[in-house]
């Protein structure tokens, strides 16, 4: 696509589908003028350390200087300019975020699909990406009284969960961190990774993770996929037919019958191992990082990062998500 087609691609986006105000579901407007914003040009140019007076002149940057990405960044004391960039300013504040993507489960990711590579996904896959969002989104209501959670795609592979609560907005990297240490079930990237001791587990924690990874888990599953994972054929019998019995539900009572079943074969570790939340804690803990704006384009593939659902999570499929840029374009990305 030249960029004369791109850039009436995003200026006609910009200026038709964009509502700039849907940005505050993820941060506030009262400081809109000293947060900063980055951007990449047309000709592939990053740019950061610029702000705007209002959400109305951000929109007008964005009609009349068509950047296909689009990033929102910290706040400061003073509003970021070529003449006074971040490192200059005060920090002020960010927003709590999380960074989920398939990259992170590449070791994993072939229990589930034939995807290879970085560049693919598909359906299956993406399911890893919405037990994370339910696990995450469910503690962070809980266990951490957050109310204001959004959660988005990235536009290619992968999700970004904004937390707007303002308590949020303070915290240092110690403590980013540590809510990431909470919510890790499991400790290192590759395929041995190390699941966490179950009793370092806050116990409501560990029981939620394992009710919506053993969900998942069982949703489909066969009898051979059972003895497989080692469980006695017997067992794999009882479970299936009181899956079959149930018409597919998956309660309490099963979740119960499988952890007993796995720990007795011992995969208990590796089947948590395989869909646990894989969080990339570097972006939860950098402090001036610029994210994707939500409901901004992805360059890349010329899809829109667009708020998600939590009610219809399990229905998205990111292969079915429209580019800006039409068919061409996917096939490059
Ligand atoms: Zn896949």
């Amino acid at each position: 696509m030249t960029i004369k087609n791109r850039r009436n691609a995003l200026r006609d986006y910009y200026s038709t589908d964009f509502d700039v105000q849907v940005l505050s579901r993820v941060i506030e407007f009262s400081s809109f003028s000293t947060r900063e914003f980055g951007f990449v040009s047309l000709s592939g140019k990053f740019f950061r350390n610029i702000a705007f007076e209002n959400p109305k002149a951000l929109q007008d940057f964005l009609i009349d200087r068509c950047p296909t990405d689009a990033y929102i960044g910290a706040l400061y004391d003073n509003p970021p300019s070529r003449k006074t960039p971040i490192h200059t300013l005060e920090w002020k504040g960010h927003e709590l975020v999380f960074d989920i993507d398939l990259t992170d489960y590449d070791a994993v990711r072939k229990f589930v699909c034939d995807c290879t590579g970085a560049n693919q996904v598909c359906v299956r896959c993406w399911q890893l990406i919405n037990i994370s969002i339910s696990l995450i989104d469910e503690t962070m209501r809980r266990d951490f009284g957050m109310n204001e959670l959004v959660w988005l795609f990235s536009g290619r592979r992968g999700v970004h969960g904004w937390v707007r609560d303002p308590e949020t907005v303070n915290l240092d990297r110690d403590q980013r961190q540590s809510i990431i240490d909470y919510l890790s079930v499991v400790k290192g990237e590759d395929e041995t990774a190390r699941v966490q001791d179950r009793k370092l587990l806050k116990y409501e924690f560990r029981k939620r993770t394992e009710f919506t990874i053993f969900k998942y888990a069982l949703k489909d599953i066969r009898r051979k996929d059972l003895v497989e994972m080692g469980i006695s054929a017997s067992a794999a019998t009882k479970i299936v037919s009181q899956l079959k019995h149930q018409e597919g539900k998956v309660d309490e009572n099963l979740i119960r019958r499988f952890n007993k079943n796995l720990a007795s074969a011992n995969k208990y570790d590796e089947v948590i191992r395989r869909w646990a939340p894989r969080i990339d804690h570097k972006v939860t803990i950098d402090l001036r990082r610029l994210l994707r704006m939500p409901t901004s384009i992805h360059g890349k593939t010329g899809r829109v990062a667009r708020i998600l659902d939590l009610n219809t999570i399990f229905e998205f499929n990111p292969e079915d998500e429209p580019s800006i840029f039409g068919d061409i374009n996917k096939e490059t990305e």
